[in-house]
Order: C-alpha cells, then structure tokens, then sequence
C-alpha cells in the first residue's frame, strides 16, 4: 500500500472503532492524527518509504538485515508497540491510536500488494489476503484509497452529526464490509493484543 492509502485506512479503522465501541478516545481528531502516524510506523524497514527517509540509519541496516515486511509487519511487533506506549504514563492514553494506525498498516498490506506480510515473524511465512491481486499503486489501489476516504467521509458526518445516520444510507455491500472488518478482524487483533501485553508488560 501507499502512505496516503495506509493513512487513510488508519483514520477509517479509528473512525469505525469509535463507532462500534464509543468513548474510545477522548479526543476523535487526535486519535485520527495519533493513528496515521502510527500507520507510517511499520514501514520503518523500508529505506524507500515515507518514514523510513526520515530515520535512514534505523531503515537502512533493519532493511538489510531482516527485509522489507518481516519484524515490523508483524504481531509480535502490534504487541510490544503497546506494551511500550501503555508502560509510559506520557503515551499511554495515545497508544490505542497509535496501535490502530500501525495495525491497519499490517492489514492494508496483507490485502494490496502480492508479497503478503510475516504476520507471525519470527516465522518467515508471508501472508496475503490479496484475492484481487491488487498491485501497490496500481488501479486497484487508488479505487481502494477513493472508497476510504468517501468512507470517511460518511463515517466522520456520523460521528459529529449521528442524527443523519448515513451509514445506514451507504448501502448492504459497505455496511457487510465495515461489520467484517470491526466484528472479526478488529476485535481479534484487539484481543490478542491485549492478551499478550501483559506478558510483556510483565518482564
Ligand atoms: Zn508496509
């Protein structure tokens, strides 16, 4: 995926969790903020990508010795992520944000891009959700960026003006996705995480 699509899928994730489970965050723009820098995050093993140029000396040598979607991409890195920000009294209220941010990034990239992500790293296994075979930066994907940010859009009206009630205006295929992505994948990844923290947590 590309920066902006990841970006836009993590504003959307925040937006739909904001949705499904209210009061998540104190502040719906922070978080939103707070999560696209968090979808930057794990493409901190690519020197080409829009956060690796910023810390080449991290990118560079993390790219060489491990390659590009391996540690990063992973869940044990979703999972020590948290533990770190939610062991830090200055980040903690910002790590559920952040997390989403980086965790969409794992997903976007499972479903655009046919290399798939080590999803359990430090198994080598690449997985890919990609049935489309969506290529990074092709039609495909700026079909996909489109669709997000109008979702977005729709979400973002809900959120501040709820009386309009467009989601269940935007129709049986959009509402199947949006009740797949936040029934199913989300709060999995939410529970694992939250599982597996506290050992880390622990240490
Ligand atoms: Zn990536």
């Amino acid at each position: 995926m590309m920066a902006k699509t990841h970006q836009a899928f993590a504003v959307f994730s925040v937006l739909v969790v904001s949705k499904y489970a209210p009061g998540s965050f104190d502040n719906i723009v922070l978080a939103c903020g707070l999560s696209m820098f968090g979808a930057l995050l794990p493409d901190l093993d690519s020197p080409q990508s829009s956060f690796g140029r910023l810390v080449p000396l991290l990118s560079k040598p993390l790219h060489s010795m491990l390659g590009h979607r391996t540690i990063t991409h992973s869940l044990l890195a979703v999972i020590l992520l948290y533990s770190v920000l939610t062991s830090s009294p200055q980040w903690h209220s910002w790590a559920d944000a952040i997390c989403i941010g980086y965790f969409s990034h794992i997903v976007g990239d499972m479903l655009i891009g046919t290399n798939g992500v080590a999803l359990f790293w430090p198994l080598k296994q690449k997985i890919s959700l990609n049935p489309l075979r969506m290529q990074v930066a092709g039609a495909g994907e700026y079909l996909v960026f489109n669709l997000l940010i109008c979702a977005i859009v729709v979400q973002g009206l809900t959120h501040f003006y709820p009386s309009l009630d467009l989601m269940s205006r935007a129709g049986p295929i959009f509402n199947i996705c949006v009740d797949l992505y936040t029934k199913t994948i989300l709060p999995a990844f939410t529970s694992l995480t939250f599982k597996y923290s506290s050992l880390f947590n622990g240490l």
